[in-house]
């Protein structure tokens, strides 16, 4: 008895890390022969009018465990083409909306619709593809260099995603490595570091170049000469597409269309920066609190 649980319950908790990295369910639900959270409904449609969407929540109640409520009653909305940046403490519930975006887990109450579309109405598959996501932590594939980052628009071609690499700034250190692009990695290969790996989950995004992008803190785990280089790049893909910004250094946000903070599953500020700067709230403090000092 004990020898079966341990292992289930060991398999539990990285599938559970896995989905939070928002990977490669598919692979994971055929390997472990796991219940899908969310299923299509029948005869559902496809994902459709994807030429600049627009992203809503509406009254989104949503907790992973009955008892312990996450977000309450949470309504904002991405216009077409434009960037929402979200912005808060960590456990706020950042990273839950864009779980709930991808659709990982569905809402008790309210809904998320994108272009009108309620996204429990339409196929996962079709969701999938127009979203592109760079994850607080990647978890590869274990599989070739150039496969993790050709996921998701697997008809690229090698100078293809030779320049996404580039723009990510992980083509040099790729290109050193002895096999290069055919370079095994993950477990049962080259073992790379937390900003190697967020540097191919953005090489991946920017290759797939879907309609909507979720950033979730995407250059976290980087060095800021890295970071800088490739918030550039980051912020010349969002153009014209619909983007979730879940950002942890507030520079990043000055430009959005509108700004989230989050507290406790809450929206608590709301506003232009410019707006939340002169309202003198928690974001202005969070504000001065960044310039004064810049590893904050
Ligand atoms: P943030 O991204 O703002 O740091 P998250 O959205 O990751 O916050 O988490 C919000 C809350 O939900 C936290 O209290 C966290 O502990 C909880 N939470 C996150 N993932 C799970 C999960 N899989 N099961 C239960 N609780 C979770
Ligand atoms: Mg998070």
């Amino acid at each position: 008895m004990i020898q079966l649980y341990i292992p289930l319950n060991f398999l539990g908790v990285i599938y559970r890390e896995i989905k939070q990295s928002l990977t490669d369910l598919d692979k994971m639900f055929v390997l472990m022969d796991k219940e899908r959270e969310v299923a299509d409904a029948p005869g559902a449609p496809a994902l459709a009018g994807l030429d600049a969407p627009t992203v809503r929540f509406d009254d989104v109640h949503f907790a992973y465990d009955p008892a312990r409520p996450i977000l309450q009653g949470l309504s904002f909305e991405i216009p077409a083409g434009k960037t929402v940046a979200v912005v808060g403490p960590s456990g706020s519930g950042k990273s839950t909306l864009a779980r709930l975006l991808y659709r990982f887990y569905d809402i008790q109450q309210g809904a998320i619709r994108i272009a009108g579309q309620d996204i429990r109405s339409v196929t996962q598959a079709s969701l999938r593809r127009a979203i592109g996501i760079v994850p607080q932590d990647t978890v590869l594939f274990n599989d070739t260099v150039a496969y993790n980052i050709a996921y998701g628009r697997t008809d690229a071609t090698q100078a293809e995603i030779e320049a996404a690499a580039r723009a990510a700034r992980i083509h040099d250190f790729i290109a050193g490595t002895p096999k290069g692009y055919a370079t095994m990695v993950g477990e049962r290969g080259l073992k790379l570091s937390g900003g190697e790996k967020q540097r191919v989950a953005i090489a991946r995004t920017l290759l797939k170049n879907p309609p909507i992008l979720i950033f979730d803190e995407a250059t976290s785990a980087l060095d800021s000469a890295n970071e800088r280089a490739i918030q550039a790049e980051l912020q010349s893909a969002a153009q014209g597409k619909t983007t979730l910004l879940i950002a942890h250094r507030l520079s990043t946000v000055v430009d959005a269309h509108e700004i989230l903070v989050m507290e406790a599953g809450r929206i608590i500020e709301r506003g232009t920066h410019a707006a939340l700067l002169a309202q003198g709230g928690r974001y202005a403090s969070m504000w001065a609190l960044q310039q004064s000092d810049p590893s904050a």
